[in-house]
């Protein structure tokens, strides 16, 4: 198991990328989740701290990346662009070396303050913690469509466009849908729906998809024709069923 001492001695390794701006990559599908590339890709990492058994990785822009690495995580520092097999958590790369943490359980991002930086609670933790969701979800306007409501990472960290449709689907809820007429006991259940999707994927269960990407298609459901039209902000394409989701104002075909 991985002591403090470990800890102590992975930041002594990460002091070589410290002082310079890194690419930030997070092949492991649970990484993928919190959305950190996106966040700390080229920015400087100005420091690198072990605190008891929690390694602080101190960004540009007050930002904290914060590891425990619980009973099996590590950190490998290495010549940039080294080979390796299988799926690391995390790669901070730099001028010439490349740090690789495997199995890092506890990976979160926080302001300076220490606050987790605006992030929901995670639909993959172990168990999520849906009544927090919920809360969140209750404290936005509620005309806003569920559907583009479960993509609001500030919501709900890591639901991504394909299991917000399939979850949807599942539920029977059009993404046209207000918050105002989704019960909670219909947002909890698409909450869980989702978390036991994502959940078995990583478990290597295959995807059958009902209406991601299936437009035009038959409904497997119902029958009807599956359709598709851009949602919210950042107008990420929705897909449902016009006949067994029921709900909201629907866009004009
Ligand atoms: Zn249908």
């Amino acid at each position: 198991m991985p002591e403090g001492d470990a800890v102590h001695r992975a930041a002594m390794s990460l002091q070589v990328l410290a002082g310079q701006r890194v690419e930030v990559e997070t092949p492991h599908p649970r990484a993928a989740t919190k959305g950190l590339a996106d966040r700390l890709d080229g920015r400087l990492l100005e420091s690198v701290e072990a605190v008891g058994k929690h390694l602080l990785l101190r960004f540009e822009g007050g930002l904290v990346l914060r590891s425990h690495l619980r009973m099996s995580g590590r950190w490998r520092v290495g010549p940039r662009g080294a080979r390796r097999s299988g799926r690391p958590w995390l790669i901070l790369r730099g001028d010439e070396h490349e740090a690789v943490l495997w199995n890092g359980p506890v990976l979160e991002l926080a302001r300076d303050d220490g606050r987790v930086a605006h992030l929901g609670p995670d639909i993959l933790a172990r168990p999520p913690d849906f009544d927090a969701m919920l809360a969140r979800f209750r404290a936005v306007s509620q005309e806003r469509a569920v559907g583009d409501a479960l993509l609001d990472q500030r919501l709900v960290a890591g639901i991504g466009n394909m299991w917000k449709a399939e979850a949807l689907w599942q539920s029977r809820l059009s993404p046209w849908r207000a918050l105002a007429d989704v019960s909670d006991e219909q947002l909890r259940a698409t909450l869980e729906t989702a978390h036991r999707l994502m959940q078995g994927r990583l478990e290597g269960a295959r995807p059958l998809h009902y209406v991601y990407r299936r437009v035009g298609r038959a409904c497997r459901r119902c029958g009807a024709a599956i359709r598709s039209y851009p949602q919210g902000e950042n107008a990420r394409m929705a897909y449902w069923c016009p006949r067994c989701q029921k709900g909201g104002t629907e866009p004009r075909a």
